[in-house]
């Protein structure tokens, strides 16, 4: 397992503020965070690195001669799935945080990032575990 570095942080940016990004912002949400300290590297808008992104954490770079790769990224398959008995609340089923439940509950991953709910809107945060098995981490929709 990888040691959690302590991260810096920064004063997050009042709701309506312009964003760095300016007009290209999609309103991610991490300007909206203490992690505002990191935007100039991981703003996508400010750096573009995805190439060299996709290089470093899959291998590879997407094939831009395959439109699934260019819409979904790098993949080796893909699939559909669903809940037969969908989570209450959840946007579609649940099986995403489903999925993320059964990482964190095996240990095979540390954590998994969920939207919170967070002053009318969301706030990407880290979940470490999950108190209540067979509801999704944050509480939230997938
Ligand atoms: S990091 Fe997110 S919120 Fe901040 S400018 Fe870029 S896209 Fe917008």
């Amino acid at each position: 397992m990888t040691a959690i570095q302590p991260h810096q942080k920064a004063k997050a940016l009042k709701p309506g503020s312009r964003r760095p990004a300016k007009e290209l912002c999609s309103e991610c949400g991490l300007c909206d965070t203490h992690y505002i300290h990191y935007v100039k590297d991981a703003c996508a808008f400010l750096n573009q690195q995805v190439a060299e992104l996709e290089e470093q954490t899959h291998g590879r770079s997407r094939q831009l001669d395959q439109p699934d790769d260019v819409y979904f990224g790098v993949h080796d398959s893909m699939m559909a799935a669903r809940r037969t008995e969908p989570i209450e609340g959840a946007q579609w089923t649940g099986i995403v945080s489903t999925i993320a439940i059964e990482m964190l509950n095996r240990g095979l991953v540390e954590g998994v990032i969920v939207c919170a709910k967070h002053r009318g809107g969301s706030l990407p945060t880290a979940a470490r575990d999950c108190p209540h098995p067979g509801r999704n981490p944050s509480g939230t929709g997938e």
